[in-house]
């Protein structure tokens, strides 16, 4: 083939697949990207001749290991552990780790792949990575869970570094375990380095990092209906999801006169007509992250509230939707159902929680629509700002953060427009955020030659 011939988008996906058996969300991940750039790319030959989306879609490594570790009873368990080192052209790998039964190598590097399209997005000089383990720390002790995290760091600390990767948290890994993890590689290297984020304020964290991403994703709401000269005053949001990010979400929402109706977890979701208010929503935090408790148990306590055992929260009318618990979790038929409810804006908070036909009924239906990339970067955005403080050994304040996060949303937000505005009065936020990340990741690559 001579140099300039290229593939088209489904000899690209086809390959693609052929490379990647068995790793449905990886494919799916690609292809929701692939589809904008290959239109974007049309007329940039430079792109094609040096295969960038080809070794954007290719990791870096992966890194998979052993974890052992011994319960409570004395018995010896083998877990397997990841890290998916995906691009570094911008920056160090960067991207959380996550500790869940559902995990697999697909989900790490569909993760790791979307992490660098929306690190490059946020401005800051960080690449992309994901990591994580197939331990499941639902009814672990807080002993099972130290030994887990330090048996994990034994073999990760290798890998990583404060110029080399600097990972995170995410679903089941919080501040406790980025604090094990943190101890164990201090004591296997000596080192008090940045290597983690989402560390402890007593020992370099830094102040807002738990609160970003959810509030990242209201702030990216908030630009999107400004679009529209709007706000959030009255305006109701169903959110699915109790963790860190949706209840968060929440808190923001309420803050900016938004009235939230419903969050759930993976057992279904409650909904209280008469608003989750900042009381419940501390109530939930308590209940969910520190008593490990069920989002049911809501309704003993707000006997108002309903609660809907293995259902999503999607049938619940709405202005706004902010899917905040896991990926593939809003799927076509839920999304039109949004729409047919008058749904009028989409913030995801999680990482692809919709499904692929979701993101083409709402982009049919022109709501504004805002996939995770763009919306959920204030947490990765907040790390970096973690990492800077690190690197010059002091810690901003409170509001100097609080600004910056705002800022970097509504940078997040304009880098959106610029490529994804239709000129109707649409912006396609999904290729918006797709094209300026890869842009910037391309051209980084364009300048390192064929490496
Ligand atoms: P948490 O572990 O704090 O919370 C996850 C929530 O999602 C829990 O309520 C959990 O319920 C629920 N959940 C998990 N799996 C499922 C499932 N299969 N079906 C229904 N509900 C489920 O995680 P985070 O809040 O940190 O992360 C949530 C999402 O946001 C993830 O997609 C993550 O990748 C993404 N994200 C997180 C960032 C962060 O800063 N934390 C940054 C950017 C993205 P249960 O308690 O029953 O398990």
């Amino acid at each position: 083939m001579a140099v300039t011939d290229h593939v088209d988008l489904n000899q690209f996906m086809e390959g693609v697949k052929k490379r990647n058996p068995h790793q449905p969300e990886f494919v799916q991940a690609v292809q929701e990207v692939a589809q904008d750039i290959f239109e974007f790319m049309e007329d940039k030959e430079e792109y094609h001749a040096q295969q960038i989306l080809r070794r954007i879609a290719e990791p870096d490594r992966v890194v998979s290991f052993r974890v052992c570790w011994e319960d409570d009873a004395g018995n010896v368990r083998v877990q397997r552990g990841w890290r998916v080192q995906n691009n570094n052209a911008i920056g160090p790998y960067k991207g959380g780790i996550r500790f869940h039964s559902s995990v697999n190598e697909s989900v790490l590097k569909f993760l790791a792949f979307e992490q660098t399209f929306k690190n490059a997005l946020t401005g800051l000089p960080m690449g992309g990575g994901k990591g994580g383990s197939n331990f499941n720390p639902k009814g672990k002790s807080v002993r099972e869970i130290m030994r887990f995290c330090q048996s994990f760091m034994t073999e990760l600390y290798r890998h990583i570094g404060p110029d080399v990767d600097v990972p995170a948290g995410d679903i089941g890994v919080g501040g406790r375990e980025i604090g094990y993890m943190f101890g164990q590689y201090k004591r296997i290297t000596n080192h008090w380095n940045g290597v983690l984020t989402g560390k402890g304020l007593e020992y370099g964290g830094s102040l807002i990092r738990p609160e970003a991403t959810g509030y990242g994703a209201v702030y990216f709401l908030e630009n999107m209906f400004k679009t529209k000269d709007e706000n959030l005053e009255g305006k109701t949001a169903v959110i699915s999801g109790s963790g860190n990010v949706a209840t968060h979400a929440a808190e923001k929402l309420v803050q900016l006169g938004g009235k939230v109706l419903t969050l759930s977890d993976s057992g279904g979701f409650i909904h209280d007509p008469d608003g989750i208010d900042q009381d419940k929503i501390d109530w939930v935090k308590k209940h969910k992250t520190y008593r490990r408790g069920r989002i049911e148990d809501y309704v003993t306590e707000y006997p108002n509230a309903t609660f809907h055992e293995g259902k999503t929260p999607w049938g619940v009318p709405c202005d706004m939707a902010l899917p905040c618990a896991t990926q593939n979790e809003l799927l076509g038929d839920d999304a039109k159902t949004l729409v047919k409810n008058g749904c009028r804006a989409v913030s995801e908070g999680a990482n692809m929680p919709t499904d692929l036909e979701g993101v083409h009924i709402f982009k049919d239906a022109k709501i504004l629509y805002a996939p995770g990339k763009a919306s959920n970067a204030g947490g990765v955005s907040v790390s970096g700002l973690e990492m800077s403080q690190n690197s010059e050994r002091r810690s901003w304040k409170e509001d100097e953060l609080q600004q910056m996060l705002k800022d970097i949303m509504a940078g997040i937000h304009d880098r959106c427009t610029r490529y994804g505005d239709q000129g109707d009065g649409y912006i396609d936020y999904v290729k918006g955020a797709n094209i300026a990340g890869f842009k910037k990741v391309a051209d980084a690559m364009l300048a390192f030659g064929v490496v």
